[in-house]
Order: C-alpha cells, then structure tokens, then sequence
C-alpha cells in the first residue's frame, strides 16, 4: 500500500481513526477502536486515551479532556460560554484559551496533537505502512479559526491534511447518502456525545451518481448546544443518587468517591439503553453502595434536556426553511439512549438510520472521502439495484433468499415462518447476503432476536419477516409474530464495501458452485427433516411397544439403522453422502411408521380413557 490516506473523527470524547479499502470503511486498531480524547503530561511523560481516562481521577492536575472545546477560541470567549467543568483553562498567547496542567501551559492545539499521534501509530501499526496524511472531521459550526487550529494540531502530530470534513457531511457519507440521487431531499444529522448535542440539516444536490465528494451535500443550517451530553446526564443521575450515598457513608465524599459515583451513574446510563433496570455496586471498605435506575427515572432526569435538543432541532428546521425532512442519521453515543432516538423520531416524523454504530460512523465516512481523494474508488457500486441476493439463515445453515440480486431499489418482501421446536419462546434472525446456499459461504450482515413469544408447539407460531431497502441501500428487516404482536426490528447497509469486481466475482463464484450448493442445501434439508421423524418415531414406539409385535419393531429398527447411518455420514462429510439414497432410506421409514402412527393414536385414546375413569393419582 502507498501513503494511505485515512479518515480521523476528533472527538470532545472520544476519537477514532478509520480507513476504506476495496473491502469497504473500517475502524482501526484494537476492540471497537475508540480512543478517549484525554491526555496526562507530566514528569513520566505522556499518557494517552484509555488509560489516562481510567486514571483521571488520580491525576486530576496534569490530566485533560474535552479540549475541543477550546481549540481555536479565545480565553474570553470561553470563559462567557462557561468553562468546561475539570478543565483548568488559561489565557495563552494572544488571549488564546489555553489549558493549565499543573505549572505548564498549553495550547489546545498541542494536546489534540497527542491525540492525533496516538491514532497515526495506531493506523500505521495496523496498516503496515507509516500513515502521514488524514481527512479529519469537524463540526460544521467550527469557524475559520477553530478549522485553522485543528490543521496546526495536525501538523504538530506529523499529519498532512487532506481536507476537513464536516462532521454531519461524513455521518451522511457513511450511510450513501448524497450518492447517486435523481432527486433532492433533505437530511437531519442528530448528534449527541459526551458534551455537545449538534444538528445539522443537510441538503443532497442530485448528482450524476460517480462522485462521493462532500459537493453533493450542502450544510443547510446548523444548531446545537454545546453544554449538552451524555455527561451532563452523568452529573444528573449522580446528584440524584448523592444524598443517599451521603447517607450511606455518614458524611461528604471525597473527590475520588464523587469519581466513583458519577462512573457508576455513567455505567446504569448505558445499561438502560438495552434493559429496563439496571443495578451499580460502589465497592466500600466497609461494604457495596447501591444505585439502582429503571427507564422511569432516567426519562425524568433526562426530561430538560430532550426539551433543549427539541428547541435546537426546531431553530434548525426553521433556520434551514424545509418543508419536511426526508432522512434522519443518528451520531454519537449519547444516541443509544431510547427516548432520543424516539425525540428525534418524533422530531423529524421519520424512522431515524441507525444500521451503523453511532460511536464510529463519522470515522467511517471520513474514511470514505479519504478513499475517494486518494483516487481509489471510482467503480463505487449504485445503490439502483440490490447488488447480492438478501436472504435469512433456515434450519441447518441453509440460506433463504428474500430479495434478490438486480432487484431494483426501493425493493420489498414479506415471507411467514415458523418455529421448528415446541414451546420455543425466541426467534434468532440471522440476516445474510451472497448468492450461495449456505451460510457459510455468505456475507454475514446481522442477527437479531425475536423473543418472548408465548410457547406453542413447533409450527403453530406465525412469524412474518419484512425486508424493506430504500433508495440508500439501507436494509430494514422486520419480525412480528403475529398471534402473540411480539416484534423485533435491525437495520444494515448491505452494500458494504462491495465493489463491482468484488459482486462479479461473487456471482461467478455462486455460478461453480450452483450445484455442489444444491447438494449441499438439499442433505441440510433431509438431515433435519430425517431428526425430526427418527425423534417423533422413536418416542411414540417407547409409548406403544406394547401393542406391536416382535417382527415389526425389528423392520422399524432397521429402517432407523439405516437412516441413523446416512445421517452420521451427511454430518461428517457432506459432499460424499448420495442424496438420492438418502432421501429413499428416509422416504422407507416414512412408510413403514404408518402403522405405529396408528399404534400411537390407539395407545393415548387409552391413556386418555384411563386418565377419565381411572382414580386421580395424587
Ligand atoms: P463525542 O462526540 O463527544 O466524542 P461520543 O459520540 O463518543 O462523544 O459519545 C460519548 C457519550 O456517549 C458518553 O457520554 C457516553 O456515556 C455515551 N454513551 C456511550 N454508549 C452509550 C450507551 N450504550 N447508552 C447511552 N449513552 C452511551
Ligand atoms: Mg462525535
């Protein structure tokens, strides 16, 4: 590879460094690839990200975050803002807001370029080659000066900036919007992290279709507040609790006992975006404090600030003088919180994107205009037609498909399953894309549950799965069971990445393999048709043995033989199994159980007959 060309997301909270390739947009580095945006300098040298977050509470006079909020302002300036809470700001040359970390003085400048070294060595040590140039995000308020100051941060860090990028642009980017569009429409960027809650309304300008330059979108109006987020919700919860954590301990904490506090409230905050109620431990000398929110509690604590994004969102709209809002992406952390997401729902009046992960998505679409300066993208598929069949995991790792290849999009289509085991109270929704049989050999878009559906036996429950693409190529899937109107809904961009070779190589390959892919589905078919007879065969013979004779068990028991050994065959090596055979050793025990089907029945009108006349067994 030569020079890449990366996409940086510098954030209050955290930042993330990303890249694309012909595999599509990936985040880099180790786990989610999310590095806090804090940094500790003193004696020992520099600490960056995780571990100067984790040790903040230690070194609260040489540590720093949220810098962002400084960066290219005057000290004034952010002084009548209110200053940032735990950031020790100064006046810098010039009247510059600069930060104090116990005797030095720094500008903002000089610690995001610490962050912004971190994320070049983590890209080059993942990406084998040294990384010196960048697309980096900023917000789309960001004047002049605060575009200007995040350049110099960059080139403090030994980074060549290609372009900056507004924050929403990338969001936007990230989802395919703004590419290839006949038509104008309006895009709401709802962003919510740790400190700062911006929107952004954006307009797609219809395009030829090649480009996915930042030209097709053009930034309407933007609002937001940047004494809004998820830490602000922190210091809500934490203040909730604190008079019975004062209580509990006979007195005020110390500073490192509010730290413990407010990360626990942080912890329950995130909890709840996935339960209903969610239970914290603060570890003691003397035993456990507990801090115990439900969903209730947090929409009340939560209640002023959605009323503040509202009144945003609503300058926004107005400022930007739509009509109506044809797209919401969601961005940030702070997003995964329900009552956002349904805010920003009720807001904008429709189903807001949220198919990609909201930490990572402006990194992702920074990585994408990256990829298209550095020239490596000009086959970049259209989304006009779904590019690979779109299809869901069936017994056994077979593949259904739903929609298939070259449909046109916007594509729909509706299917009804059912459970294969009695009482099963979840459904597991496995999505896939590729045009082979099996699961395997497919692309894995996602999986998703559908649960607490009241038992009934196998086949009774009525499944619909709705699988919806709109003109983005974004996926929607839909569960609803529809005797018990239990749902579940995900949302993937399966286009991914795909370039046109990679979709044509894809076919051909589905071409070779058409027929080893239909042996290979038809023996997943029969081993699991075959284990459902053999289990039902074998327990209604224990039930009514004793009305059969001796010469007929036997002729059973060798069809059974005979079965059991096409199957241990078909699990330990597929290809070799004749699935002709097969299916006619199965097709004979379906004949030869006629009569223990008739057996069985006699045997429970018996039972049933007993069980009426008979003495109630205690
Ligand atoms: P920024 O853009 O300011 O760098 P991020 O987008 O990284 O911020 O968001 C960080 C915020 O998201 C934090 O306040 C964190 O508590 C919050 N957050 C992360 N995950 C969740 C979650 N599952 N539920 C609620 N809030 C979350
Ligand atoms: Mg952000």
């Amino acid at each position: 590879m030569q020079d890449p060309i990366v996409g940086i997301d510098l954030g209050t909270t955290n930042s993330l460094v990303a890249f694309a390739d012909a595999r599509g947009p990936r985040v880099l580095g180790p786990g989610r690839g999310l590095v806090p945006s804090v940094i500790r300098i003193d004696d020992g040298g520099v600490v960056v990200g995780e571990r100067a977050r984790v040790e903040r509470a230690h070194h609260p006079h040489t540590t720093a975050a949220s810098v962002k909020r400084l960066i290219g302002r005057s000290a004034a300036e952010v002084r009548d803002a209110g200053a940032p809470q735990g950031l020790h700001v100064v006046d810098g040359p010039r009247g510059l807001a600069a930060v104090g970390l116990a005797d030095r003085t720094l500008l903002p400048q000089e610690l995001s370029a610490h962050v912004l070294r971190e994320l070049a060595r983590i890209a080059s040590v993942d990406l084998g080659v040294a990384v010196r140039r960048a697309v980096i995000t900023v917000p789309a308020y960001f004047d002049d000066g605060q575009r200007q100051a995040t350049r110099d941060a960059a080139r403090l860090a030994g980074l060549e900036v290609v372009r900056i990028v507004n924050e929403p642009t990338a969001a936007a980017l990230a989802y395919g919007i703004g590419r290839g569009h006949r038509a104008a429409e309006t895009v709401a960027v709802f962003d919510l992290g740790g400190g700062t809650f911006d929107v952004s309304i954006l307009s797609v300008i219809p395009g030829d279709g090649v480009g996915l330059n930042g030209e097709f979108l053009q930034v309407l109006a933007t609002a937001g507040d940047t004494a809004l987020g998820g830490d602000d919700l922190d210091a809500a919860i934490a203040s909730e609790f604190l008079p019975r954590y004062e209580a509990w301990l006979g007195g005020p904490p110390t500073l490192h006992g509010m730290e413990l506090l407010r990360a626990a409230a942080e912890r329950a905050k995130c909890a709840l975006s996935t339960n209903d109620r969610a239970t914290e431990r603060l570890a003691h000398a003397h035993g456990f404090f507990e801090l115990v929110l439900d969903r209730d509690l947090l929409e009340v604590l939560a209640a002023p600030f959605l009323e503040r994004m509202a009144a945003c969102c609503r300058r926004a709209l107005s400022d930007a003088g739509v009509p109506t809002i044809d797209r919401v992406v969601l961005v940030g952390g702070s997003t995964r919180i329900p009552a956002v997401r349904e805010l920003a729902r009720r807001l904008f009046g429709v189903e807001p994107y949220t198919a990609l992960d909201p930490d990572v998505v402006v990194a992702l679409g920074a990585a994408l205009q990256a990829q298209v300066l550095s020239g490596g993208r000009t086959d970049l598929l259209l989304m006009d037609v779904v590019p690979l069949s779109l299809g869901i995991e069936t017994a056994g790792g077979a593949v259904a498909k739903m929609i298939v290849r070259n449909s046109a999009v916007p594509a729909r289509a509706t299917e009804m399953f059912s459970t294969g085991v009695d009482g099963q109270t979840a459904i597991k929704v496995h999505v896939v894309q590729g045009e082979r049989e099996l699961v395997n050999d497919c692309r894995s878009l996602a999986t998703f549950e559908l649960r607490g559906l009241p038992p009934m036996p196998a086949g009774i429950p009525q499944v619909q799965l709705d699988f919806m693409v709109d003109a983005n190529g974004v996926l929607a899937v839909n569960a609803v069971e529809r005797r018990s109107g239990r749902r579940a809904q995900v949302q993937v961009v399966p286009a991914y990445g795909l370039t046109a070779d990679e979709v044509d190589r894809m076919e051909a390959d589905s071409l070779a393999h058409a027929r080893e892919d239909m042996h290979a589905h038809r023996v997943i078919d029969l081993i699991v048709n075959a284990r459902l007879d053999i289990s039902w065969i074998e327990d209604a013979r224990t039930r009514a043995a004793a009305l059969l004779d001796t010469a007929y068990l036997e002729e059973l028991e060798g069809h059974l033989t005979r079965l059991k050994g096409f199957m241990a065959l078909a699990e330990r090596s597929p290809g070799q199994v004749d699935a002709d055979a097969f299916h006619a050793a199965k097709d004979a025990l379906d004949r030869a159980s006629m009569r223990l089907h008739e057996a069985a029945i006699v045997q429970s009108l018996q039972s049933m007959d007993r069980g009426s006349k008979g003495p109630v067994q205690p």
